[in-house]
């Protein structure tokens, strides 16, 4: 017996997906949630949120961030640091010092 029971559930734009918890996000709609700014959709979901609620979403919005302080914020890993890096060179940007 199993105490966790997943139950059916549509999102707003009709995906049908299966939670056990509480958790309203819709894995479809998370992955279908493409940025403008293509830097992001290189990044894991948790180290793209932790961007977004910092309201970084485009590379020279991250110029303003060091890698340090990139670090700390939540769900940033560092496996995610030298693809920001590799993207911020690719527009000619840097992480400040
Ligand atoms: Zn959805």
């Amino acid at each position: 017996m199993t105490a966790s029971k997943k139950s059916l559930r549509t999102c707003k734009k009709g995906h049908q997906y299966f939670k056990s918890s509480d958790c309203p996000t819709c894995p479809i709609c998370e992955q279908e949630r493409k940025p403008d700014d293509g830097f992001l959709s290189l990044l894991s979901a948790p180290a793209r949120r932790a961007l977004e609620n910092n309201e970084i979403t485009t590379l020279q919005q991250l110029s303003n961030y060091s890698e340090k302080e990139i670090l700390q914020f939540h769900g940033m890993g560092p496996a995610s640091i030298p693809k920001l890096r590799t993207a911020l060179h690719s527009k000619g940007l840097s992480f400040k010092n």
